[in-house]
């Protein structure tokens, strides 16, 4: 290639906003319900929302009270090449009506059943058509299973970067050395177990990685969450998400009145164990009454906010960050490629370089100068979440009439219907082109899609 033409190329490939993206965000925007057109609001400003893989995997080797899954999901056989290609019909359709670019977990039942081969060509269906993923497991596998997926037969990497979310609590039952955990405590040897994983195949391998904590919570370990964060902020998690149980799936394994822990509650415990008041206005994911988000940084164990939602030169910092590099995408662009989109961007509008760094400076006094320097400028980013699934029966009806393209006048089943309009977590069906919310998938659709898995993926029971 000649230089004119080379410098074409690096003029194409550092354009700070991709038209496709932009015009996806346009669409989400429209899409949302006035209630949720905040200012903080993300959905439609810097992304799609996050998206989900379903009717693929559903089987699980460990048994959750409560569990989202229906009763037929365990009598469903993994199968490495229906995964395959269902998953890569779904994300066709994420490309077609998303955009160029999202996140998706590759959620079923336990991810690690998949054999890594399968696992790993799944991955690279999802990056091929612009979706990050993130792998959803209960963290119970080997060293041995995570090389086997990272690697290549030639002992190469496939990735250079892999994502996790892995979900523990102690109403998960089965885990090998530790079948009934007693508490949540006796389980912190197992989550930093997992992190240790990653640790060590950066170190042998030099692939990063990315990984979230889940834990479900009921009033039975509700008063247990800010242990749980006190214990393992340091393990190598970037996200800490608590999802508040919800009676939706198998209701064999409902067991407690999961309503008594309720966001506020559950929000306050989470705080208590970050040190520090979570503002989940600063941004929005959706509906604020499914998703709070808070977005900062540990230094040493303090929690720090990126923004501090009562400095109104921080709300400022937020609005023309939506403004300027909302347009951005971040995920899946090369970090040289990124820097040259924000160089571009700095230098037309140079009033952006002035504000990063009036918020540089106020975030560094925020945190003081003494303390970045005791921990020689360590900073972790950790996003802490809630998200609250809703219950089965208040979801059947609201999505009723969603699909007439009716409103309930009873306030309760509009505020489902505003919620399922706002879904910041969608699952797609190629066979009629749709999206749907998880809740719907999961209190719907999912009983009967299981019910087939399990005709065409029977287990057969070998003598
Ligand atoms: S899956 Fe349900 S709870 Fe989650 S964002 Fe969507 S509507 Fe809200």
């Amino acid at each position: 290639m000649g230089l004119a033409a080379t410098l074409r190329a690096l003029e194409r490939a550092t354009r700070p906003y991709d038209p496709e993206f932009t015009d996806a965000m346009k669409r989400r925007w429209a899409e949302l319900p006035e209630v949720a057109r905040t200012p903080g609001q993300i959905v439609g400003r810097h992304g799609v929302g996050c998206e989900g893989t379903h009717g693929v995997f559903p089987r699980c080797n460990l048994k959750c009270t409560p569990c989202y899954h229906s009763r037929d999901a365990n009598r469903v056989r993994v199968d490495g090449a229906h995964t395959r290609q269902e998953v890569a019909a779904q994300v066709r359709l994420l490309r077609k009506l998303r955009g160029p670019r999202g996140h998706t977990q590759l959620i079923g039942g336990e991810v690690s059943l998949l054999p890594p081969d399968d696992h790993a060509a799944t991955l690279s269906v999802m990056r091929e058509h612009g979706r990050e993923p993130m792998s959803f497991t209960h963290g119970d596998f080997d060293y041995d299973y995570l090389e086997r997926l990272a690697l290549g037969p030639d002992g190469r990497p496939r990735f250079s970067r892999l994502s996790f979310a892995a979900h523990f609590d102690r109403f998960m039952y089965g885990r090998r050395g530790i079948e009934r955990p007693p508490g949540e405590r006796e389980l912190d040897p197992y989550r930093r177990r997992f992190t240790a994983m990653f640790a060590r195949l950066k170190r042998q391998h030099g692939i990063s990685y990315f990984l979230a904590h889940n834990m479900t919570v009921t009033p039975g370990n509700l008063d247990e969450i800010a242990a749980v964060i006190r214990a393992n902020h340091t393990a190598g998690y970037g996200m800490f998400s608590f999802q508040p149980a919800a009676f939706i799936g198998d209701e064999r394994r409902w067991k407690e009145n999961y309503r008594e822990a309720t966001p506020d509650a559950v929000w306050s415990q989470i705080e208590r164990g970050a040190g520090a008041r979570l503002d989940y206005d600063v941004f929005h994911n959706g509906d604020v009454r499914c998703n709070r988000t808070a977005y900062g940084f540990y230094v040493g164990s303090r929690w720090f906010p990126f923004l501090d939602g009562d400095d109104p030169r921080d709300i400022a910092v937020r609005d023309a960050f939506f403004h300027y590099l909302g347009r951005v995408s971040f995920t899946g662009t090369p970090p040289a490629l990124l820097a040259g989109k924000l160089l571009r961007i700095a230098v037309r509008h140079p009033r952006t370089v002035a504000i990063a760094l009036g918020w540089l400076a106020r975030a560094m006094r925020r945190v003081g100068v003494l303390r970045l320097l005791r921990h020689r400028f360590r900073v972790r980013p950790v996003t802490f979440v809630m998200h609250q699934f809703m219950d089965a029966e208040q979801v059947a009806p609201a999505w009723e009439l969603t699909r007439r393209g009716a409103t309930s006048d009873d306030p309760k089943v509009r505020e489902t219907q505003e919620r399922l309009a706002a879904c910041h977590y969608a699952m797609a069906h190629p066979e009629d082109g749709t999206l749907v919310p998880a809740c719907v998938q999961h209190a719907v659709l999912d009983p009967a899609e299981n019910a087939a898995l399990r005709r065409l993926l029977p287990i057969v029971e070998v003598r």
